[in-house]
């Protein structure tokens, strides 16, 4: 049988013929295709500016600065996050404050932010985990009534939304990500999405070297901007990839649908929340009754292996890495985020995939449990 991976990107035909013409045109580097390309999220995003980014990490950087997030700034964010979420934090200087995550969502827990926020507190920063939307209502409430800016990680959730409203059509400043495992991908990039006509131009200097072009064909520079662009050759595959973003996420949420009605209800796993209307089903997570079983989460993903699937972790609990118990973090600080971020799988869901697939995935699951309780 095929070995099935966690994940897979699905690159249609006329995306690769589309990318090979821009490879014979000439130009591949940040051009045509990027400007379409920002057109066309623009107009995804209900008419709200974007620019596109080499990376998602690009994005929440350029984000913080937009933002003005500054050396001795505290920005409140989740504990259980890809470590590019607390690393951008880190390298603007401020420091990541986290909050725990709750348990029925695997966001941070919005009933604790408000006991987080101190007088140096400048932004909060929430994740749509596996594209489960944190509530935005609730959200900028608290953003609101305490004066501050939303960096919204949205790495994860393009194409999810908010009480019938697109993730990155309302908001502050929303990040999204390209990475080749996210739900629509240029191979590596990202975007901005922002609100504000003067914070736009700032995000297009910081994003290329802080250089601004003048009518008499000179350049002038007044901030050292970084190097985010994207090629043409990424852009072109957004553009081929953008086209399919409805019909992905449609397959994803019936995929994530039979995991429900397929997954053993004696496995002792605890499967993600069942939100078919809001989540995008980025992943399909399960919490492994590690406590029952004779093997660890390693010797779970080397059975499953085994049997033929790839699996994933996202992600151990960003607080126990050296990095940040340097910052004075322990072990114990966050249990919800410790005892899912210890026991979180990641199994296969991507649009390719076959309902049968699916029913594999449960059934080897249900026999790796099956053979090694205690
Ligand atoms: C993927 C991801 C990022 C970073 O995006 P890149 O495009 O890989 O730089 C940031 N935060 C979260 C939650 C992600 O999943």
């Amino acid at each position: 049988m095929d070995y099935l991976p966690f994940t897979r990107p699905s690159i249609d035909e006329e995306t690769i013929a589309g990318v090979a013409d821009v490879l014979r045109s000439g130009w591949i580097t940040s051009g045509p295709c990027v400007n379409q390309l920002e057109q066309a999220l623009s107009q995804y995003f209900g008419g709200r500016p974007v620019r596109v980014m080499s990376s998602g990490t690009g994005a929440l950087e350029i984000a913080l600065s937009v933002a003005g997030v500054q050396p001795g700034d505290e920005v409140i964010t989740t504990p259980l996050s890809w470590v590019a979420t607390a690393n951008v934090i880190l390298r603007a200087g401020a420091r990541p404050v986290f909050v725990d995550v709750d348990a029925a969502t695997r966001n941070i827990d919005l009933a604790r932010i408000e006991a987080a926020i101190t007088g140096n507190t400048r932004a909060l920063l929430p994740v749509d985990m596996a594209g489960l939307p944190v509530d935005r209502d609730r959200l900028y409430d608290i953003a609101r009534r305490r004066g501050l800016r939303v960096i919204e990680d949205a790495a994860q959730s393009m194409g999810a939304t908010w009480g019938g409203r697109r993730i990155g059509s309302f908001g502050d400043l929303v990040a999204i990500s390209f990475h080749a495992n996210k739900n629509i991908t240029t191979a590596e990039g990202g975007c901005l999405v922002l609100a504000d006509a003067a914070e736009t131009d700032l995000c297009t200097r910081l994003r290329l070297q802080g250089v601004v072009r003048l009518p008499d064909g000179g350049q002038e520079v007044e901030i050292a901007g970084g190097k985010h662009n994207l090629t043409d050759i990424a852009a072109r595959i957004g553009l081929g990839q953008l086209k399919h973003l409805e019909a992905f996420a449609a397959r994803r949420r019936t995929l994530a649908r039979r995991y429900f009605e397929r997954f053993d209800a004696d496995s002792g796993c605890v499967l993600p929340l069942a939100d078919y209307a809001n989540c995008n089903w980025h992943m399909f997570q399960v919490l492994l009754p590690l406590e029952r079983l004779r093997i660890d989460r390693g010797g779970f993903i080397q059975a499953m292996h085994q049997r033929g699937i790839g699996v994933g972790v996202h992600y151990p609990a960003m607080h126990l890495f050296k990095l940040y118990r340097q910052l004075g973090y322990n072990p114990g600080d966050f249990p919800q985020a410790e005892r899912i971020g210890s026991t979180t799988l990641t199994l296969p869901l991507f649009p390719a995939m076959d309902d049968a697939d699916v029913d594999r995935v449960c059934a080897a699951v249900a026999e790796v449990i099956r053979d090694n309780k205690k």
